[in-house]
């Protein structure tokens, strides 16, 4: 059987961030590739939106970036607005056709459906396939958006609504999040934090229709694409095993109170390919143990208060859009990260520290 000197399995968001990474800077002239990918086709699956607060490879596959958006609860309203770090969203579709049209090119890099096709001995391994299926009794963000198209002319296409809470939260904790493509396109999601045992929650369609009909006011609308998802909000259980390095989601790049992965992934990518020549010496790269810290205690208190988060959130925003932007994107400073934490409501966060 064949053997690689590098072998990633599966080939999706972080697998082919990984690939690409590797063929820009050369690394695969003297070196081989496996990737292990069970999918027939890559087609659009996903919208992979972010702040950009630093650059990346994909700007060619961004649908859209704004510099505004609003958190709405049922009686409030905030906007902000941040020249520096646009929010970006990437259409996943334009992403594998760029990444697989480059890295197709290359006779060292070879696609598989399993891993048992090739001789894995001495490779070193980067997998992004969760070990075990996660706990659905667990945290998790779950959610359904789809592509809206409407005849006229009726989003604001400037301006994104991150997280609206005024609607039905039935004891989780519900909001929606709106993308104006254009001014007659936009993606619409309704999303949940909640466990993935309640299957009450996921009458996504009708959540979807209603809100798009009372909420956003829009009769007459196609549905141009529809994505689904489930993102586990604690940290995987990892192989410890040197010569596997996880990456993507199974790897740790979720940042746990938000779900945003994307950028996490590119920082990953970027620091395996500079380490690559002793990647199984170095430090496990991880967003940051801060992070995982403060957020392993706000998701305990979104656990016990599911109902007090809509006006925890709304208050997180209650800053400057710099110090949010960077601190849901771990890239706050301490005079940033005591800002936020002084909008929390102490009592309940200092409960939820010590419980
Ligand atoms: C619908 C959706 C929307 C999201 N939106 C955002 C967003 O807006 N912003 C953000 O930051 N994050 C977002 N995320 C979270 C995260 O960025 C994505 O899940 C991202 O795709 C994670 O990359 P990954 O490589 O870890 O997993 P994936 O991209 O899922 O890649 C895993 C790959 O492994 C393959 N595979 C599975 N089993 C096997 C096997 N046994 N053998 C070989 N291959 C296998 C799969 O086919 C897949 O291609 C979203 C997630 C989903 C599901």
């Amino acid at each position: 059987m064949k053997e690689f000197d590098y072998i990633i399995i599966g080939g999706g968001c972080a697998g082919l961030s990984l690939a690409y990474e590797l063929e820009i800077n050369d690394k695969l002239k003297e070196k081989t590739l496996a990737i292990i990918e069970t999918r027939l086709e890559y087609k659009r699956d996903k919208t992979w939106s972010f702040w950009k607060v630093f650059n990346h490879n994909f700007d060619d596959c961004v649908i859209k970036s704004w510099n505004n958006f609003t958190i709405n609860t049922s009686d409030s309203s905030n906007e902000l607005t941040n020249k520096k770090f646009p929010y970006q969203s990437i259409d996943s579709g334009k992403f594998y056709k760029k990444i697989n049209s480059i890295i197709s090119k290359n006779s060292n890099i070879s696609f598989f459906k399993s891993l048992s096709e090739i001789n894995s001995e001495n490779s070193i391994i980067f997998n992004s396939i969760f070990e075990q299926d996660p706990d659905k009794s667990e945290l998790w963000q779950h959610f359904q958006g789809i592509e809206i198209e409407t005849q006229k002319n009726i989003f604001d296409e400037e301006i994104i609504n991150l997280m609206d809470f005024n609607c039905d939260q039935r004891n989780d904790v519900h909001f929606f999040y709106t993308l104006p493509f254009s001014k007659n396109k936009a993606l619409v999601e309704t999303t949940w934090l909640s466990n993935l045992e309640d299957h009450s929650l996921r009458d996504y369609d009708l959540q979807l229709e209603n809100y798009i009909k009372n909420n956003l006011g829009i009769k007459n609308y196609k549905i141009n694409f529809t994505e689904k998802g489930a993102i586990p909000l604690f940290s995987p259980s990892l192989k410890n095993d040197k010569k596997i390095i996880n990456i993507g989601s199974a790897g740790g790049m979720t940042r746990l109170s938000t779900g945003y992965t994307f950028l996490n992934i590119q920082e990953h990518s970027k620091y395996i390919v500079k380490n690559i020549d002793n990647i199984d010496k170095v430090k496990i790269f991880t967003i940051g143990k801060k992070y995982k810290f403060l957020d392993n205690i706000f998701l305990k208190v979104l656990e016990k208060y599911p109902e007090k988060m809509p006006k925890i959130f709304f208050n997180m925003f209650k800053t400057s859009s710099n110090t949010i932007i960077k601190f849901l994107s771990n890239k706050s400073n301490m005079i940033e990260d005591i800002s936020i934490i002084n909008k929390m409501p102490k009592l309940i966060f200092l409960k939820a520290l010590f419980s």
